[in-house]
């Protein structure tokens, strides 16, 4: 775009430059061609101001004092410009130069005589010409710019409707492959296969059976859906077109559906081939449901144009569409049909052994010791997506730069892995006695209550050191559940509560510092209730409206009144029990609490040694149990702390 706007700075300078000399032209006078003896006439009347003589061929220019034009021009001064000239040519130069003499000696010339060498038809000409040349010289170079600049050239005016898509060749410089991509075995292996298509159709198509057009990724950030697209690009022996949703995306109007067209067409020239569209949804919302005004009709043509292309008359063959998204939900359902995006290939987040592929893939580059141990590494980050991993190990790297080691060990991880958590520890950050204690309570609240709780969290660590916004944080294990129940999640809201419910019962006063816990406790509930049909006046019903522009509630005001009655009733009955747990376990939650503010960190072995063994092993150390049990071999290390 600052290209296009440049040229049109040239334009306006190009006119302010004619403007120019037009304005120069029509103040520079008249002049007028007159006789010899004429010039001699008004010479010797007085009427000369003064006069220029060329001497390579005579001929004279004479300035007319003003307040004779009217005797010479019989016109108003203010008609025939600020300097009027008469021109004539003289019979002899010798002549001319005595008659000037004569007169002057005379007394009947009193004004100036201005000989010049030659005159000077070259500047006049240039003075003419020039601002024409400039103006056409101008217009080619940017008539030029506009028609030139392909696709991916950018630029210019007639490149706007040109796909932006990067191309990759065969063998190009994609050194990325499936290995790289660790997990995921299921979409590697959906992935792998549209490659296959792509080298030897005739093995499907010979069955009878169609080559899909498109398959579409779908998972949260950072799981490793373009990480995908990559390996394809580097595996697969076709060409590989690479662009985002939003670069369809223009200010100008039908500018998306061009470029559509000229995406498909490329890639008709280079099929059989794969086009890649990350972020899909910049282009793909459903459409008719945005209600601002109808002004959005260009994301709809450009949607309604992917859509023929994709599968209209006339389809493409041998070219693939792979497209990524994180938001399935918003995807128009017309693009989700089946002969457009055939498959759906869901990539989720890494659970407990996708995750130790993936430190394995990123631990490759750095130098560890070997104190590092992937295992506990894997344990420790439920919930990480592989994006996250990678920075984990980056910043484990970093970490051991700053204190100066040869290695990455254990410890740099563990404190990589808080720091991504958490955000950075604030030692500096000035806390009081009281406000110690308080945080000090708090989390002794939190930590006593996952402890004492069947189905909270267990607990890894807590700490009073502020990090990043927190004035304490306390670490658990989430148990990576595919379903879980209402007493778990009941459970966890009384832990989450048991922050506040030790401050009110201990120090008889509540404070700020609870305000994340109570959001994420009331958002729960909510969820519980509106959503997951879980409480008692409202059972078994879901409210659940995923209308992105939907302003109306799907229930009636009477209904919002019960959601908002049983949310209440639902978060009290969990405090109060978070105060009753905490009030029968008093000496303990204190006991806990002197321990936090003595040390300022303490582990899961310290909370055992004040409140005993927890009766009920957690769902995790269930499944490790189960897999030392089939897999003697490879033992990993139960502790959870470091
Ligand atoms: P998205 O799903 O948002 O497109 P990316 O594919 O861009 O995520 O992933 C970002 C980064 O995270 C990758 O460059 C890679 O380093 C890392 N990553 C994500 N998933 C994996 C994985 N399964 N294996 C290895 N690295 C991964």
């Amino acid at each position: 775009m600052p290209k296009f706007n440049l040229s049109w700075m040239y334009m306006i300078i190009a006119m302010a430059l004619f403007g120019f000399w037009l304005a120069n032209e029509s103040g520079s006078g008249v002049q007028k061609n007159i006789s010899y003896n004429e010039f001699q006439g008004y010479v010797s009347k007085g009427f000369v101001e003064k006069v220029t003589i060329y001497k390579d061929d005579a001929t004279i220019e004479a300035a007319i004092k003003p307040q004779h034009v009217k005797d010479v021009f019989q016109q108003d001064s203010t008609k025939v410009g600020k300097s009027p000239l008469v021109t004539t040519r003289a019979l002899t130069l010798e002549g001319l130069e005595q008659f000037l003499n004569k007169e002057q000696t005379e007394g009947r010339f009193s004004g100036k005589v201005e000989p010049v060498e030659r005159n000077n038809y070259l500047t006049m000409i240039l003075w003419n010409i020039l601002p024409f040349a400039l103006l056409i010289g101008l217009w080619i170079f940017f008539m030029r710019r506009m028609g030139s600049g392909g696709a991916g050239g950018g630029g210019g005016v007639f490149s706007v409707g040109k796909s932006k898509a990067q191309l990759f060749e065969k063998g190009s410089s994609i050194k990325i492959t499936f290995k790289d991509v660790a997990g995921l075995e299921e979409a590697k292996q959906e992935v792998e296969e549209i490659v296959e298509f792509l080298k030897s159709p005739q093995k499907y198509t010979d069955l009878g059976g169609k080559i899909p057009k498109g398959a579409l990724l779908v998972g949260p950030p950072g799981t490793g859906k373009t990480l995908l697209a990559k390996a394809v690009a580097g595996e697969a022996n076709v060409p590989f077109f690479s662009l985002a949703g939003s670069d369809f995306v223009e200010m100008f109007v039908g500018v998306g559906a061009s470029r559509v067209r000229d995406l498909f067409k490329q890639a008709k020239e280079k099929a059989p081939c794969i086009v890649f569209i990350d972020e899909i949804d910049a282009v793909g919302r459903a459409r008719g449901k945005n209600p601002s005004m109808g002004g959005n009709d260009e994301r709809e043509n450009t949607l309604n144009q992917l859509l023929t292309e994709m599968d209209g008359f006339g389809s493409n063959s041998g070219v693939i569409i792979l497209a990524a998204t994180n938001r399935v939900d918003v995807l128009d359902k017309a693009l989700l049909r089946a002969g457009r995006f055939d498959r759906q290939i869901h990539v989720d987040l890494p659970d407990l052994n996708e995750r130790k592929e993936v430190f394995g893939v990123h631990l490759r580059p750095i130098k560890i010791d070997d104190t590092v141990d992937v295992d506990l590494l894997a344990r420790q980050t439920p919930g990480f997506s592989g994006a996250d991993i990678a920075n984990v190990c980056n910043e484990a790297a970093l970490i051991a730069a700053r204190h100066g080691k040869k290695f990455v060990g254990k410890q740099d991880f563990l404190d990589a892995v808080d720091r991504i958590i958490g955000g950075l520890e604030k030692k500096s950050k000035i806390t009081t006695e009281a406000e110690r204690r308080s945080i000090a309570l708090h989390e002794a609240g939190h930590a006593s209550l996952s402890w004492l709780l069947e189905h909270a969290n267990p607990l890894i660590k807590v700490t009073i050191v502020p990090r990043g916004r927190a004035l304490g944080a306390a670490w658990y294990l989430p148990e990576e559940r595919q379903i879980t129940t209402k007493d778990q999640m009941l459970d966890e809201m009384c832990a989450i509560l048991g922050g506040r419910a030790a401050e009110e019962l201990f120090i008889g006063k509540i404070s700020t510092g609870a305000m994340n816990d109570l959001e994420r406790a009331t958002k729960q509930a909510f969820g519980m209730v509106a959503y997951l049909g879980m409480s008692e006046k409202l059972p078994n019903l879901c409210y659940y409206n995923n209308d992105e522009y939907s302003f109306n509630k799907p229930y009636s005001e009477k209904t919002a009144e019960l959601i908002d009655e049983e949310v209440k009733r639902m978060i009290n009955d969990q405090y109060n029990r978070a105060k009753d747990i905490l009030s029968t376990h008093k000496k303990e939650h204190n006991e806990l609490a002197q321990l936090l503010i003595e040390k300022e960190v303490i582990f899961a072995e310290d909370v055992e040694k004040i409140f005993g063994k927890r009766p009920w092993a957690s769902r995790s150390e269930e499944i490790m149990a189960n897999e030392k049990k089939n897999n003697p071999v490879s033992e990993p290390e139960v502790s959870t702390n470091n």
